[in-house]
C-alpha cells in the first residue's frame, strides 16, 4: 500500500526522479517516473553513483556512425553507474539483495551468439539496445539491468567513486590490455602515448603505469594534463602550447612511441597520431569521432603502423577490469553533482574544462 510520500510498505518507493533526454527537441529534463518492474532476467539496482560519458553527448550531435540514438519517447540518460541490488529476477543466478554491482549497458541481445562474444551491440539474434542511448539508463534512483551484464564489486571498493570503471574504466583497461598484448614484454623501456587525458585517458594512464610502461600524455587542456601527471604520466604535452611536441616525443622515446592509445573524438588528433609512433607502432583506436578517420594506406600496408581497435567489451572482460582495478588501487577521479545539477554538469562536459569524470551521487 502506498503511503503519503510514495513509499510502499515493502520499503521501495513507487516513483523516482530521472534525468531524461527528450528526443523531440534534444532537451534534458528531470522527470518523475515509475520505479521499473523487473523481468526474470533482470536485477533492480539502487543507483549509488552514475557518471557522464563523453559518448552521452552523441545524443545531441549528428553522427556518421549509422547509430540510431535518441528516438521516440523521453528516456533516462546514462550508461555508466554502480549501485546495490534491491531485487533479483528468478533467472539472475548468483546475485542477492545487498550485493554491490557495476554492469555494462547493452540489453535485448542474446549474450551467446558469435557476435555477442566480440561485442553484443552486434548480436545477430536479438535487437541490441544501449541503456541511456535509446532506452532508460542510469541517471535515475533505481534501474533495471540484465544479470548477464552485471559484475560484483568487492566490499572494500568505494561505490561513491567507482562508477566510471563501468564504461571509461573498462574501455581504458581493454585498450591497455589489447595494446600490451602487441608489445614487447619490457614495459620499462616501452613507451605508450595516451592521446586525450580526460575521463578515459586518466584511467588508461593508471592502467599502463600499473603494468610498468613509460607513458606520454597528450591533451589540449591544461587541467587534463594536470590529471595525467597525477595519474603517473612520465611526460605530458599540450600541442597548442608545445607546438614541437612530436619532435620532442620522438627525442624522449628514441624513435617514437611503441604504441599510442587515442581516446579522443577528434579527427585531427587521430591524423597526427601516426607521427608519434616508431616503426610498426600500434595505433589503438578507442575514441570515436563522428566523421571517418583517414590514414595513409602505405603506412598500414608496409606495417609502419598497426591499426587496432578496442572498446568497453563484454562482461568477462569487465570482471577482469574490476579485479585488476581492485588489486592495483586504480582510482577514477570524479567530480560529483546532484541530480538537479544535471544540466550544469552537461555544460561543463561540453566545455571540455573538467578533470577526470563528472557524475551524479545519489542519496
Ligand atoms: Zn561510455
Ligand atoms: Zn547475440
Amino acid at each position: 500500500m502506498a503511503t503519503m510520500n510514495g513509499t510502499t510498505n515493502g520499503h521501495l518507493p513507487t516513483k523516482q526522479r530521472a534525468a531524461q533526454f527528450h528526443p523531440k527537441d534534444k532537451s534534458v529534463h528531470i522527470n518523475e517516473i515509475p520505479i521499473p518492474t523487473i523481468k526474470p532476467d533482470e536485477i533492480l539496482v539502487k543507483v549509488r553513483a552514475a557518471s557522464l560519458c563523453h559518448s552521452d553527448l552523441m545524443l545531441f550531435e549528428p553522427n556518421e556512425q549509422g547509430l540510431v540514438l535518441g528516438e521516440g519517447d523521453p528516456f533516462t540518460m546514462g550508461h555508466e553507474a554502480c549501485g546495490t541490488v534491491v531485487e533479483v529476477g528468478d533467472e539472475a543466478k548468483g546475485f542477492k539483495k545487498g550485493d554491490k554491482l557495476g554492469w555494462l549497458p547493452i540489453v535485448d541481445c542474446c549474450f551467446d551468439c558469435e557476435e555477442c562474444q566480440i561485442h553484443n551491440l552486434y548480436c545477430e539474434r536479438g535487437e541490441s539496445k544501449v541503456q541511456g542511448m535509446t532506452v532508460d539508463g542510469y541517471f535515475q534512483e533505481y534501474c533495471a539491468i540484465k544479470w548477464r551484464n552485471a559484475v560484483r564489486i568487492p566490499d572494500d571498493m568505494d561505490l561513491d567513486t567507482c562508477a566510471p570503471l563501468f564504461c571509461a574504466g573498462c574501455t581504458a583497461f581493454n585498450a591497455v590490455t589489447d595494446t600490451v598484448a602487441e608489445l614487447p614484454d619490457e614495459p620499462n623501456s616501452t613507451w605508450v602515448a595516451v592521446i586525450g587525458c580526460g575521463g578515459l585517458g586518466h584511467l588508461a594512464i593508471q592502467y599502463l603505469k600499473a603494468y610498468g610502461y613509460r607513458v606520454v600524455g597528450i591533451d589540449l587542456s591544461a587541467d587534463a594534463l594536470t590529471e595525467a601527471t597525477a595519474s603517473g604520466a612520465d611526460h605530458v604535452f599540450n600541442p597548442k602550447i608545445d607546438t614541437d611536441y612530436i619532435k620532442r616525443v620522438r627525442e624522449i622515446t628514441g624513435k617514437g612511441c611503441h604504441a599510442a592509445i587515442n581516446v579522443t573524438n577528434s579527427v585531427p588528433a587521430y591524423s597526427s597520431t601516426p607521427q608519434l609512433l616508431r616503426m610498426n607502432g600500434v595505433l589503438m583506436v578507442t575514441g570515436i569521432p563522428q566523421s571517418p578517420l583517414q590514414f595513409q594506406a602505405m603506412d598500414i600496408s608496409m606495417n609502419r603502423i598497426r591499426v587496432r581497435g578496442s572498446n568497453n567489451g563484454t562482461t568477462p572482460r569487465l570482471e577482469k577490469c574490476v579485479g585488476f582495478s581492485h588489486e592495483h588501487g586504480i582510482r577514477p577521479r570524479v567530480t560529483q553533482f546532484k541530480l538537479d545539477e544535471f544540466e550544469e554538469m552537461l555544460k561543463l562536459m561540453e566545455s571540455g574544462k573538467h578533470k577526470g569524470r563528472l557524475g551524479v551521487l545519489f542519496d
